[in-house]
């Protein structure tokens, strides 16, 4: 494999590509459909985990209430911790099952929801209440600035959302001071910090997640055609013919080997060899329907699962292979064309096939279409 040491890139190009990484983790543009859908997932899970943590936080305070409030004030106040707690849920409910709010919405609502009932709250309880119980109320906008550290969201959707936070520190402020002890200038920077703390938080763990899932994704693929490697494609295989088998369905395996390709590296170099094998792997994918898969298996050896497939329809596809194979028309860097043809075998499942004798038995095909001249195709027996 030719690993040739990249060139130095331009200042501009560099900078583009840094804007490229950012922009989704900072303003959520760019995402791709699958990263959306992880992203969407670990929202999910983590808003229903948040809105559990939430009611329990709700619920254990009430004895503070009881013993330190008037009945009537106390009684209220367990009321709108009942109802705030029963919300929270229902937005967590809505991540379950058919009711599929977008989870930023969901979010959104759980984190304005609890800013609302907080500032409720707030004002069911007397100017002379305990200095203590007041400052634990006023500690709310923290509460809520602190909670959207844990979403992976970009760092303009946190600051959104901390929105009701800021609002819930001012609210009481504006008609007169709630908690004394907390001068509005000190509460004010210490929310902002918080904020700013969780907006980092969040766009890091989107940024590492999205680092992870393109991780996941290069190690399914082979670097050099982008095909699916060895290793996905035999995980794909195992879950095909164990669905096909379950279903009673057909499914069919091309093995597929380049011939004499060791000539064509010898003849025109490897870089050229390098070529030759992408484009063989862009003509392989353009065979396949949506739902095939196509993957690199070896240095110049491919397979092809072609689930629901019958016999007839699995010969036509790798027969096309071997045709465009034949018409393909790499060319060397001087313009010399490389011809290049394949031998392929094609196997189709059994009710007692496992993953192994399959291949075994694509692979003694594949040997015969070797044998009997290359440039075909062979059915297994
Ligand atoms: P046959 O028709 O019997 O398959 O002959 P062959 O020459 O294709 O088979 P063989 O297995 O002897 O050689 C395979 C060659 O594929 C050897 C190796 O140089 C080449 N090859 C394997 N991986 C790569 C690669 O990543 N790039 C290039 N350029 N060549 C590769
Ligand atoms: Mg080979
Ligand atoms: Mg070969």
């Amino acid at each position: 494999m030719t690993t040739g040491s990249a060139p130095e890139q331009p200042l501009n190009e560099r900078l583009r590509a840094i804007a490229a990484r950012m922009a989704p983790v900072l303003l959520g543009f760019d995402l791709a459909a699958s990263e959306r859908l992880q992203q969407h997932r670990v929202l999910r899970q983590r808003l229903v985990s948040m809105a559990v943590i939430v009611t329990i936080g709700l619920l254990a305070w009430i004895p503070i209430d009881l013993q330190t409030l008037p009945t009537p004030v106390a009684s209220h106040l367990l009321g709108l911790r009942l109802g705030l707690g029963a919300l929270v849920l229902l937005i967590a409910w809505t991540q379950h099952g058919a009711t599929r709010l977008p989870p930023v919405v969901a979010i959104a609502l759980f984190i304005a929801l609890q800013a609302v009932g907080f500032a409720w709250m707030e004002a069911e309880i007397p100017k002379n209440a305990d200095p203590l119980l007041r400052l634990g109320y006023g500690l709310f906008p923290f509460i809520i600035a602190a909670q959207i550290a844990v979403f992976p969201l970009p760092l303009a959707v946190t600051l959104t959302l901390s929105a009701p936070a800021i609002g819930l520190l001012l609210l009481p402020a504006w008609q007169g001071p709630f908690a004394p002890e907390l001068s509005l200038y000190g509460s004010a920077w210490l929310l902002l910090l918080i904020i700013l703390i969780s907006a980092w938080a969040g766009s890091s763990q989107l940024l590492l997640l999205l680092d992870l899932m393109r991780a996941r994704n290069d190690a399914a693929h082979d670097g050099l055609t982008g095909l699916a490697n060895r290793r996905s494609a035999m995980a794909r295989l195992a879950a095909e013919i164990a669905q096909a088998q379950r279903r009673k369905q057909s499914l069919a395996l091309l093995a597929l080997d380049l011939d004499h390709f060791k000539q064509v590296n010898d003849r025109h170099g490897h870089a050229a060899g390098d070529r030759v094998l992408i484009e063989f792997a862009a003509t392989l994918r353009d065979s396949l329907r949506q739902g095939d898969l196509g993957a690199r298996v070896g240095g110049e050896e491919f397979i092809a699962i072609l689930p629901q497939t019958d016999r007839e329809a699995a010969a036509i596809v790798a027969e096309r292979i071997r045709e465009r194979c034949e018409a393909l028309q790499a060319r060397r860097d001087d313009g010399v064309v490389i011809r290049l043809t394949i031998s392929l075998a094609l196997a189709m499942l059994d009710g007692s096939d496992v993953t192994g004798s399959l291949l075994a038995r694509a692979d003694v095909a594949l040997y015969r279409a070797k044998r009997e001249g290359r440039n075909r195709v062979a059915l297994a027996g």
